[in-house]
């Protein structure tokens, strides 16, 4: 099932999301309706709160040049390591249409559960460990516009603050 995917301004994405206790058909339901949205909206990767459920869960897919990648589910992730620095270009399905260079580690090593209980420590690097870090943000209520180069922070802040305007003037 599609969901619906929330844009800023809304307050669950600024919300820290809770941890996942135990893995139950809810849980895998919604874990396989994101990939569906993730792809649908042609994303590489998207958060629970994204969809409005405040729950440590991401799904991603990094894509390499020739549009293939393979889909994760990710449950309480967390970053054990970091090395290296890389600015790299990053969009947000919260924020359609802008796109700003985000200063990310390289490579990461994560620590999370699968939607099958196990416990797994991996290394992600490159693009896949951008879209990982980006997605993790999303459970801490950090979003990438506040990231962004300082040279393009106040352009980000206008557009922010236009969305937010937006939003309350509809009310
Ligand atoms: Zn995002």
């Amino acid at each position: 099932m599609l969901l619906k995917i929330l844009t800023y301004p809304n307050d669950v994405l600024l919300e820290d999301a809770e941890p996942i206790k135990e893995i139950t058909e809810e849980i895998k339901t919604l874990a396989k309706d994101m990939i569906e949205t993730m792809h649908a909206a042609n994303g590489v990767g998207l958060a629970a709160p994204q969809v409005g459920v405040s729950k440590q869960l991401i799904v991603v897919c990094p894509k390499d040049e020739n549009g293939v990648g393979e889909e994760s589910v990710y449950i309480n992730p967390k970053i054990l390591k970091r090395k290296g620095r890389v600015l790299g270009e990053e969009g947000c399905l919260s924020f359609p249409g802008v796109y700003g260079n985000v200063m990310r580690a390289s490579g990461i090593i994560i620590k999370a559960m699968l939607l099958t209980g196990e416990e797994v420590t991996f290394e992600a690097t490159d693009f896949e460990a951008r879209v990982i870090q980006h997605e993790i943000d999303h459970l801490y209520g950090i979003l990438f516009v506040t990231k962004v180069q300082p040279a393009e922070q106040i352009a980000f802040k206008q557009e922010m603050r236009q969305r937010e305007l937006l939003v309350a003037s509809r009310k």
